[in-house]
C-alpha cells in the first residue's frame, strides 16, 4: 500500500437505499493478479477521486474488486428488457457490480460500475466476466464518444485480472471500471412493470425524475414529464449517433439508458463507407438494428418505456394512453429537427430552414451511391468550403463522384447565403467534423496487439481519440478508411 495516497472514495449510494427487490447485494469476486492498463486520470479528478491512489496497488485492488472500498455498498441491479423484440423478464446486471455512487466537481452523481466483476445472481448461464478485448473497445469507443461531445457512460479504468475467461478459446480476463450517470434503463422499468409492481415503478419513476430531471420534482404532471424528458434525450442521442455514422449493434430496451448516455458498447462501430443498411453485429442477423433502423428502434423502446409508466399517466387507462401517446408522437419531429440540425452544421448551414433538408437529405444519397467514406467526405467537404481545390481530395473519396458534381454546385449556392467568410464556414464545420474516430480496423488492431502483450497502440489510440476534431501531424495512420484486406465485417458481443 502507498501510505502516501490513502484511497478515499466519497461514496454516497442511493440506489442501495432504494428497496431490497430493486437489486441483490453482491460483492465482486477476487482475481488472480490485478494489473492496470490504463486509468483515466482526468475522468478521476472530475469524481474528485486522487489518481495516485487509483493506480496505487490498494487502488488496484479495488478496480478488480479484489477489496471492497470504505463505503461501498456493492450491488447488481435487476432488470428485464427486449432483446432484439423478445421480452426477456429478468436479465440484471449478470457480470457487473455497481460498486457505489460518487457525486463529481460538477455536481452530477455518477455510478461506478465494474464489468466482469464475476457471477452475479442474474448471471444465468455466463460466467460473470469479460474478455480483454471487448474492455478495451469499451474504454476506446466510450472515450471516443466523450472527446465528440456524444452523451455517454465514460471508462474510469481497465485492469487485467490474470485469469483467462473461456469463450471460444481461452482469453485474457479483464474489467472495466465504468461510469454512468446513472444505470437505468428502460429495462429497468420493464423489470417491476412485468411484476405489476406500481409501488416500484413510482419509486422508481421518483428516483429517476430526482437524479435526473430535478427540474420535474416540484411540477404537477412530473411523470408525464419524465416520459417526455426521456425521449426528448434519446431523439437527441440517436441523432448524434447518426452525425458520426455510428452504429450502436444492440438497441435493446436493457441498453437504453433513461439518463440519455450511450450504453452497453458491444458489437457497436463506426461505418467507413456510408451506406445506410449497415450492419456489423454477427448476431444481428435480420439487420434490426441496422444504422438507418436506429431512429426508429429508439422510438419502438421509448413505446416500451411508455408502457411501464401507465398507470402513473393518468385517473383512468383511457386517459394515461393519451398522455403516452401525446408524448411518443413527438418523437419524431424531435428526432427530426435534432438531424436536421446536426447535418446543417455538418453542412457548414448555421441558419437552417425547412428549404435546406432537400440538400441534406440528397448529400447521404450521393455519398450512398458513390460509396465514400463517411467522416472523411463531411471532413473534406470542410476543407472544400474553404478552397475549392479540395474538391478534387473530396472526389477521390467515392468510387462514383458522378453525383456529387450536381450537389456541390447547390451546395455552393446555398453556402453563399451564410455571409461568412470560407475561412468561418470551414473552422465551424470542422469543429463538428471528426477527422478522426475509432475506426473498426483501428480498434481491432489494437486488440490485438493488446492480447499479446502490446498494449502501446491501445494506448495512442485512446489519447489521439481525445482530440478528434484536431487534424494534426503524426495521425495519418488513423485518418485513413482500412485497405480492402483491413476491412473489418463482423463485430462480436464478446460476451
Ligand atoms: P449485454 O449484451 O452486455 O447488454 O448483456 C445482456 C445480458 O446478459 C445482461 O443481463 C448481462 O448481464 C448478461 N451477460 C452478458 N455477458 C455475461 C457473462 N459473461 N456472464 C453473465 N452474464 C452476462
Ligand atoms: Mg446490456
Amino acid at each position: 500500500m502507498d501510505a502516501s495516497h490513502p484511497l478515499l472514495i466519497p461514496f454516497d449510494n442511493s440506489y442501495a437505499r432504494l428497496p431490497e427487490r430493486f437489486y441483490t447485494r453482491q460483492r465482486p469476486t477476487p482475481v488472480a493478479a490485478p494489473a492496470l492498463v490504463r486509468l483515466n486520470t482526468g475522468l478521476a479528478r472530475e469524481l474528485r477521486l486522487d489518481p495516485a491512489a487509483l493506480a496505487s496497488p490498494e487502488g488496484v485492488a479495488v478496480l478488480a474488486g479484489n477489496t471492497i472500498a470504505d463505503g461501498s455498498d456493492p450491488i447488481a441491479m435487476a432488470y428485464a428488457g427486449h432483446q432484439f423484440g423478445s421480452f426477456v423478464p429478468q436479465l440484471g446486471d449478470g457480470r457487473a457490480i455497481l460498486i457505489g455512487e460518487v457525486v463529481g466537481r460538477d455536481g452530477t452523481r455518477r455510478d461506478i460500475h465494474l464489468k466482469g466483476a464475476g457471477p452475479t445472481p442474474y448471471s444465468r448461464r455466463g460466467d460473470g466476466r469479460a474478455a480483454l478485448g471487448p474492455v478495451l473497445r469499451e474504454y476506446i469507443v466510450s472515450e471516443a464518444f466523450a472527446a465528440l461531445g456524444i452523451p455517454t457512460t465514460r471508462a474510469l479504468a481497465a485492469v487485467t485480472t490474470g485469469e483467462h475467461v473461456y469463450r471460444e478459446e481461452p482469453l485474457p480476463g479483464a474489467i472495466l471500471a465504468r461510469v454512468a450517470s446513472s444505470h437505468l434503463r428502460v429495462g429497468t422499468f420493464q423489470f417491476f412493470a412485468a411484476r405489476k409492481d406500481t409501488d416500484a415503478i413510482r419509486t422508481l419513476a421518483d428516483y429517476a425524475i430526482a437524479r435526473h430531471f430535478p427540474e420535474l420534482v416540484e411540477g404537477p404532471e412530473k411523470y408525464r414529464g419524465l416520459l417526455s424528458a426521456v425521449i426528448a434525450r434519446q431523439a437527441s442521442l440517436i441523432a448524434r449517433w447518426m452525425h458520426v455514422g455510428f452504429i450502436h449493434g444492440v438497441m435493446n430496451t436493457d441498453n437504453t439508458s433513461i439518463a440519455g448516455e450511450t450504453i452497453d458498447f458491444g458489437p457497436c462501430a463506426f461505418m467507413d463507407t456510408y451506406h445506410p443498411s449497415t450492419v456489423y453485429s454477427s448476431v444481428d442477423y435480420a439487420g434490426r438494428y441496422a444504422f438507418a433502423n436506429q431512429p426508429a428502434i429508439a422510438n419502438w423502446n421509448l413505446v416500451r418505456f411508455a408502457e411501464t409508466l401507465l398507470p402513473l399517466l393518468g385517473d383512468t387507462q383511457n386517459e394515461a394512453v393519451a398522455a403516452a401517446q401525446e408524448r411518443i408522437d413527438a418523437y419524431p419531429v424531435l428526432f427530426q429537427t435534432a438531424i436536421a440540425d446536426g447535418y446543417a452544421a455538418k453542412l457548414g448551414l448555421s441558419q437552417r430552414s425547412a428549404d435546406d433538408i432537400p440538400l441534406i437529405q440528397d448529400v447521404l444519397t450521393v455519398k450512398a451511391g458513390g460509396g465514400a467514406d463517411f467522416t472523411l467526405t463531411f471532413r473534406t467537404l470542410s476543407d472544400a468550403a474553404e478552397n475549392p481545390d479540395h474538391e478534387a481530395a473530396l472526389r477521390a473519396l467515392f468510387t462514383d463522384a458522378s453525383a456529387l458534381d450536381d450537389w456541390l454546385v447547390r451546395w455552393r449556392l446555398r453556402l453563399v447565403k451564410e455571409n461568412r467568410t470560407p475561412s468561418e464556414i470551414a473552422a465551424g464545420m470542422r469543429a463538428v467534423n471528426p477527422i478522426i474516430i475509432p475506426r473498426n480496423h483501428l480498434v481491432e488492431a489494437t486488440i490485438k496487439a493488446a492480447a499479446s502483450g502490446d498494449l502501446a497502440p491501445f494506448q495512442r489510440l485512446v489519447d489521439e481519440l481525445a482530440r478528434p476534431f484536431e487534424d494534426r501531424p503524426g495521425i495519418d495512420d488513423l485518418k485513413r478508411p482500412p485497405q480492402p484486406d483491413e476491412v473489418v465485417h463482423a463485430t462480436f458481443c464478446g460476451t
